[in-house]
C-alpha cells in the first residue's frame, strides 16, 4: 500500500528563516521516505518579488546539508512554486487561489491543503478570515492549519486570537505546534510509563517523593533579544514546553493510545495544576537574570548588554517554580520546574525522585547511617537521548556498604542520526490528520492561566531582577527553593566544573 500523502502545501512566511531552516529540510526528508511523493506542490508566499527559480534556489540551499542528488533535487523543486503576496491585500488572494485551484489540478491534490503560517502571529487572523472569503478554502479534501508559538502573550490574547482563528478552522482542523512535543523522547515518555508496569504502579504519591525538570540552554539570546526581552523565559518557555512536559508525565493513562484519549487526560491534569495566588507566586516560582559570567576561560556579556535588549531591561531569562497538583495521584508532590539561558550546559532533563526505604536497615552495618539514596528515574531529552535509573546495591567486599548504581540506557548516535526531525514528524501527522502532538485550545487556555497570575506578580514587584553569572545554573534563590523543602536539585551539571576549577563558585 502507498503510503504517499497527496496535499497542496501553502506556506505563508516562505521566505522567512523557520521555513529556510527547519520546513523545506523536513519536507524533502518526507519526499526521500516517499511520504510525499509525485502528489504535491509547495506554494511559497511573502512579500518579496522571486521567481519560481529564485525560490527554488532557496529550497536547494536550504537542503544542502542533507546531500540530495541531482536527481532528486530536480525531482523535489519542480514541486515548489512562489507567489509573491502581501496577506493583508485582500485582492492578492484571489491570484493565491488561482494558482493553488491550477496546481491542485495539476498535481490532482483532490482539495487537499496544509496552510502553514510561519508568520508573526499578529497575521493569523487576517490570514485565516481571508483564506475562507477568497475561497482559497476547499470543499472537497481537507483544509488544515498549522500555526507555530507564541498563541498570545496571556489569557485575554491568546483567546481573541483563537476566536479569530476558530471563526474560520473548526478545532480539529487546527494544528498548533510546539516542537517539543515531536521529539522523540518526549514521545517515549508514555512508553516509558504506559509500556512499563514497574513505573506505572508506582507512579504516584505513595512512592514518589518530586519530580524535576529542567530544560538548560547553554546559549544566550543571540540574535533574538528584541523578541525574547518582551517575552521572557515564562512566557517563552513555561507556558508551553514545560507545562506540557508537566501534563504528559501527570496525566491518568489514557484508555488506548489515541489522540482524543491523550488529549482528554492532558487537559484534565492541565487542569489539576493549583493556580497560585500572588502570595503562594512570591513562595513558589523564582526568576533571575544573567550578569557577565566565565566559563573554561570564555566570557560572556551580561543580558542587559546583549544586542537588542533594552537597557536595565528586567526580563527574566530564568525560572523556576514548584507546582503542585491537586489530585488523588499528585497530592503532596512537587513537580519542580527550572530553565533558563546561559546555563552551564544544554540540556533537557526529567528526574523522577523515589520516596527512600521506610527505614534503612542497614544503618548499622553500612556506612549510610540515615536514608538511603533515592531510587531516581532520569528521562533525558536532549542532546542525549535515553533513560537511567539509579539504584542501591551492596559495594563489593567486606562489610555492607551501600553503593548506588546508575542503569543506564542512551539512544546511539546512528539511530538519533535516522530518527525523524521533530519538525518532520509534526508535518507528517498533519497530513495524516493526527493531533496528538499539537496542543488543543484547552490546553493552551489552561497553561496561560497558570502562567499568567505569576507574570502579573512580578510586573508588580519594584525591586531589581535577581541576577545570576552567565554559565552558572542559576540565581541562589533557585537553589533555595528546594532547600526550604529540604531537597536539593538532582542534575548539577556545574559542580563538575567548579571541581576542576572551569567555574567559579
Ligand atoms: P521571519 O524570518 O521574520 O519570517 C517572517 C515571514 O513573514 C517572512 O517570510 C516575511 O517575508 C513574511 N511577512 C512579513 N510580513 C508580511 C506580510 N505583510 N505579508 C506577507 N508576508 C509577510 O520569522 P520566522 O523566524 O520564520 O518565524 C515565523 C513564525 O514562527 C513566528 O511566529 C515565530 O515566532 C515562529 N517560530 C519561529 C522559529 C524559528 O526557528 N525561526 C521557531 C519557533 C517559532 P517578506 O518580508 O518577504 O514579506
Amino acid at each position: 500500500m502507498s503510503q504517499e500523502n497527496k496535499a497542496l502545501f501553502i506556506i505563508f512566511g516562505g521566505t522567512g528563516d523557520l521555513a529556510k531552516r527547519k520546513l523545506y529540510p523536513s519536507l524533502f526528508r518526507l519526499f526521500r521516505k516517499g511520504m510525499i511523493n509525485k502528489r504535491f506542490a509547495v506554494i511559497g508566499t511573502a512579500r518579496r518579488e522571486w521567481t519560481n527559480d529564485y525560490f527554488r534556489d532557496v529550497v536547494i540551499e536550504s537542503i544542502e546539508s542533507l546531500e540530495p542528488s541531482a536527481e532528486e533535487i530536480a525531482a523535489f523543486t519542480s514541486h515548489f512554486y512562489y507567489q509573491s503576496h502581501n496577506v493583508n491585500d485582500t485582492e492578492e488572494y484571489k491570484v493565491l487561489g488561482e494558482l493553488a485551484n491550477q496546481l491542485d489540478e495539476t498535481y490532482k491534490l483532490e482539495g487537499n491543503r496544509l496552510f502553514y503560517l510561519a508568520m508573526a502571529p499578529r497575521f493569523f487572523g487576517t490570514i485565516s478570515k481571508h483564506i475562507k472569503s477568497e475561497k482559497i478554502m476547499t470543499e472537497t479534501g481537507f483544509s488544515r492549519l498549522i500555526i507555530e508559538k507564541p498563541f498570545g502573550t496571556d489569557y485575554e490574547t491568546a483567546k481573541q486570537l483563537n476566536d479569530e482563528i476558530a471563526a474560520v478552522f473548526n478545532e480539529d482542523q487546527i494544528f498548533r505546534i510546539d516542537h517539543y512535543l515531536g521529539k522523540e523522547m518526549i514521545q517515549n515518555i508514555s512508553a516509558v510509563r504506559f509500556g512499563n508496569n514497574i513505573f506505572e504502579s508506582l507512579w504516584n504519591h505513595q512512592y514518589i517523593d518530586n519530580v524535576q525538570i529542567t530544560l538548560a540552554e547553554d546559549l544566550g539570546v543571540e540574535e533574538r533579544g528584541g523578541y525574547y526581552d518582551q517575552s521572557g523565559a515564562l512566557k517563552d518557555m513555561v507556558q508551553n514546553h514545560i507545562l506540557q512536559v508537566v501534563a504528559l508525565l501527570a496525566m491518568e493513562p489514557p484508555t488506548i493510545f489515541s489522540e482524543e484519549a491523550i488529549r482528554t487526560e492532558k487537559i484534565n491534569a492541565l487542569k489539576s495544576i493549583r493556580v497560585y495566588t500572588e502570595d503562594e507566586v512570591n513562595q513558589n516560582f523564582v526568576r533571575g537574570q544573567y550578569a557577565h559570567g566565565k566559563l573554561s576561560g570564555k566570557e560572556f556579556v551580561s543580558y542587559q548588554e546583549e544586542p537588542g535588549v533594552e537597557e536595565n531591561s528586567q526580563t527574566e531569562t530564568f525560572v523556576a517554580g514548584k507546582l503542585m497538583i491537586d489530585n488523588f495521584r499528585w497530592a503532596g508532590v512537587p513537580f519542580y520546574i527550572r530553565t533558563g539561558k546561559r546555563l552551564t550546559e544544554k540540556g533537557t532533563r526529567i528526574n523522577i525522585v523515589f520516596k527512600s526505604t521506610p527505614i534503612n536497615v542497614f544503618r548499622e552495618a553500612s556506612d549510610i547511617t540515615t536514608n538511603l539514596p533515592e531510587n531516581i528515574l532520569t528521562i533525558y531529552i536532549q542532546p542525549t537521548e535515553g533513560f537511567s535509573l539509579s539504584l542501591n546495591g551492596k559495594e563489593i567486599g567486606d562489610g555492607f556498604n551501600i553503593d548506588p548504581v546508575k542503569l543506564d540506557y542512551r539512544h546511539s548516535q546512528e539511530n538519533l542520526d535516522n530518527s525523524p526531525e521533530a519538525y518532520e514528524k509534526l508535518i507528517l501527522d498533519c497530513l495524516k490528520g493526527d493531533a496528538t502532538n499539537f496542543t488543543h485550545w484547552d490546553e493552551v487556555a489552561n497553561s496561560w492561566k497558570i502562567v499568567d497570575v505569576v507574570r502579573q506578580t512580578w510586573d508588580k514587584e519594584e525591586a531589581d531582577i535577581p541576577t545570576y553569572s552567565a554559565a552558572s545554573m542559576g540565581p541562589k534563590c533557585a537553589f533555595d527553593l528546594l532547600e526550604k523543602d529540604n531537597r536539593h536539585w538532582i542534575w548539577h551539571p556545574d559542580e563538575w566544573y567548579k571541581m576542576h576549577g572551569f567555574l567559579k563558585e
